[in-house]
């Protein structure tokens, strides 16, 4: 119900169609809101409800998932696969990046990376909560990786406004940021939607599989927990229906990368 591309009679055509705006939907597969529960309801009764949401609108999604989860929820992982989505890495035991030395880094990286590709093609990379010293890069490029999406425009300026990244240190890696946090998408329609509205592509969205089950009597931050379970799955189903009737079209993250190379 957008009216975004609807144009004044009096004016003339004077610009050249838009092209379609690319959506990422991705998925952090990874335990229950870690650091705070560290237990796999999202991976057991979560992922399945997402996987099926994405089947019933037909779109691929990009799933960075730990090397933990693999182990947790291999049919989850095969399911992934089954399903035309992208198996991505998440790390091995989602520790943030920056408190691990080099030597735990390569571990982390490498690791995740042998278990994920039991499973297929493993190419694109995000750190947990979108943390990832530039000084590791190499250690991914050395890996296979190809793709990094370990950054986030809101970072910089929560939602004001989206905001690029600093300039990345020369990398063979295609940088596709996060546009916005999780927790958007529970917000508010009329305030989500607007903001959705504004944001410029490639528009990257994230989800935890968490986030579909109901936390919101555990003891989390509020952001965490808020509108959690059956409210959040409706949420994401409102989205998705926004971006498709403003003819936006759903990619996984190597095709985009791909698409822009
Ligand atoms: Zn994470």
């Amino acid at each position: 119900m957008t009216s975004g591309s609807q144009s004044r009679m009096s004016e003339p055509p004077s610009q050249a169609p838009a092209a379609p705006l690319d959506v990422c939907i991705t998925v952090d597969m990874e335990p229950d809101c870690p650091p705070f529960l560290w237990t796999w309801r999202g991976m057991e009764e979560g992922a399945p409800k997402l996987l099926d949401l994405f089947a019933r609108h037909a779109i691929p999604a990009t799933c960075f998932t730990t090397g933990d989860s693999a182990v947790h929820s291999p049919d989850i992982v095969r399911r992934i696969i089954a399903e035309g989505h992208e198996l991505a890495s998440h790390g091995m035991t989602h520790t943030p990046f920056p408190r691990l030395d080099r030597d735990k880094a390569k571990w982390e990286i490498e690791t995740a990376a042998q278990v994920l590709r039991e499973f297929g093609e493993v190419t694109s990379f995000r750190a947990p909560n979108l943390l990832f010293p530039n000084v590791y890069l190499p250690i991914l490029e050395n890996a296979g990786f190809t793709l990094d999406s370990s950054q986030g425009k809101h970072k910089q300026m929560w939602w004001f406004g989206q905001i690029d990244p600093p300039p990345s240190p020369p990398t063979s890696l295609t940088r596709i940021p996060a546009s916005t946090t999780s927790s958007v998408m529970r917000l508010p329609a009329v305030i989500r939607d607007r903001f959705l509205r504004s944001l410029k592509g490639p528009v990257v969205l994230f989800v935890h599989p968490w986030e579909f089950v109901d936390l919101t009597r555990e003891k989390l931050r509020y952001d965490c927990r808020f509108r959690t379970g059956v409210p959040a799955l409706g949420d994401l189903d409102a989205v998705i229906r926004l971006f498709k009737n403003a003819g936006a079209g759903f990619r996984t993250m190597r095709d985009l990368a791909a698409g822009a190379a």
